[in-house]
């Protein structure tokens, strides 16, 4: 009954599944397609994800003649990417893995039965799967029921799925956030009960999920869900965390705060649980790129709205987007009054209006300025540059003219210690 109002399952599954039947096995789409087909919304990620008793050998041997490309990375957990008709598919083989007490690795069981293996994954409305060829939807464990009633749940006990695999305990922010889904009382209380299993998950993947649910438009329930739980606590390294009641109009202030960017995101959660941000993106291993954006969102001092020298500096500085993400993290812990931060905003904007960073940078090249000194290659130069700049930063652009005229002036005043000169 339920197939007849969902669309077809994606090309080309269904052809690929009919060589799988042949051969005498079972194909079936699984996870979040599933999930978003039946919420009527299309899935985030173009990938298909399907399930099957086939074992990879048997996997690949199927999929090969009609496959472009074919990788193996995933093959001792079973898994078989392909590429078919310009699609991407990854066949997974049924699972029946369980778990080593100290770490997330599974230890995988290929196993023979598809509703054993929806039983391993992580929650009720991602255990569902569609026949690829019929599409009949199998759903042992109530999702569809949960979709409707805005449940997350866990298909096994939540104890034991957490315990398996404490990452769920962030996927579900991640999901409940995303599909505004109410925690299913018994999940609340295992998260509780269980945040300290998230040691043994690695800052990789909680950097990860944590990211996934900070891009998510409005993270609120995700966030509210593992900060009271003690979950994003042990996430950040294992540091105390002030009350959620003291955060909460910060976090639901992150809605309002257009367009979604992480960083500024990331820089608020540092400000409002008290995390030293060098350690955090050292326990997360954040890449260089994010330490960096984070550690300027964190530091940089915004110069008051009537100080146009120290507008300017800041652009050549920091680039004209960074100070305008500043202002969002501190709207969204509250560190300035708002029409301080205001004034800056409006001040900053018209500057960008008036002026690039580029033109507040000597107009004159490295070359030209040795020329001009008579001098060869050397630190000279550098202050040379540093000088014009600073000329613009405290004046205003400068033309090739007035650079020309400031630097026979800077090197008149002084050819050896050059007082007076700001680097
Ligand atoms: P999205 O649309 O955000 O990609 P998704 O449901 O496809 O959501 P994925 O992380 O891509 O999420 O995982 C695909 C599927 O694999 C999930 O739907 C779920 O069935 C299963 N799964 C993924 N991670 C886990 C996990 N840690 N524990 C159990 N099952 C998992
Ligand atoms: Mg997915």
């Amino acid at each position: 009954m339920q197939q007849n109002r969902l669309p077809g399952v994606p090309a080309p599954a269904p052809e690929v599944g009919k060589r799988f039947a042949a051969a005498g096995f079972e194909l079936f789409l699984v996870g979040g397609a599933v999930r978003d087909q039946i919420l009527g919304s299309s899935s985030d990620s173009e990938d298909i994800d399907l399930a099957t008793d086939a074992r990879p050998a048997d996997i690949l041997r199927l999929i090969e003649p009609i496959a472009t490309a074919t990788w193996r990375q995933g093959e001792r957990f079973g898994t078989i990417g392909a590429t078919v008709h310009g699609r991407e598919l990854e066949i997974t083989t049924y699972r029946s893995e369980s778990y080593e007490p100290d770490s997330r690795k599974p230890v995988v069981g290929f196993g023979d039965d598809l509703r054993t293996d929806l039983s391993r994954r992580d929650f009720t409305i991602n255990a569902m799967a569609r026949d690829v060829v019929s599409g009949a939807l199998v759903d042992p464990f109530g999702g569809v029921e949960d979709l409707v009633e805005k449940r997350l749940r866990t298909p096994l006990a939540p104890e034991i799925s957490l315990d398996d695999d404490p990452l769920r305990m962030l996927r579900a922010a991640r999901f409940a956030a995303r599909l505004s889904l109410q925690f299913d009382r018994d999940l609340l209380e295992s998260a509780r009960r269980l945040a300290r299993r998230l040691l043994i998950v690695s800052g990789e993947r909680i950097f990860a999920e944590l990211e996934r649910l900070l891009l998510l438009p409005d993270p609120e329930i995700g966030l509210r869900f593992i900060w009271d739980a003690g979950v994003l606590s042990v996430a950040l390294g294992d540091v105390p965390l002030p009350e959620y009641s003291s955060v909460a109009s910060s976090v639901v202030a992150m809605r309002a705060e257009p367009p979604v960017d992480s960083a500024v995101r990331w820089a608020a959660l540092c400000r409002l649980t008290g995390v030293d941000e060098v350690r955090l993106a050292a326990s997360l291993r954040m890449s260089t790129v994010r330490r960096v954006e984070l550690h300027r969102l964190l530091t940089t001092v915004l110069p008051d709205a009537d100080d146009t020298p120290g507008l300017r500096r800041l652009l050549l500085d920091r680039g004209a987007g960074l100070p305008l993400r500043v202002v969002a993290v501190h709207r969204l812990v509250g560190a300035e009054p708002d029409d301080a931060s205001a004034a800056f905003e409006d001040a900053y904007r018209r500057l960008l209006s008036e002026v690039t960073a580029d033109r507040l940078r000597s107009p004159l090249g490295g070359g030209e300025v040795m020329e001009l000194l008579g001098v060869a290659q050397g630190p000279i130069v550098g202050r040379a540059l540093a000088h014009l700049e600073d000329l613009a930063v405290r004046h205003g652009p400068l033309s090739e003219d007035q650079a020309r005229a400031a630097l026979d002036r800077w090197n008149d005043s002084s050819s050896g210690s050059r007082p007076g000169e700001n680097t």
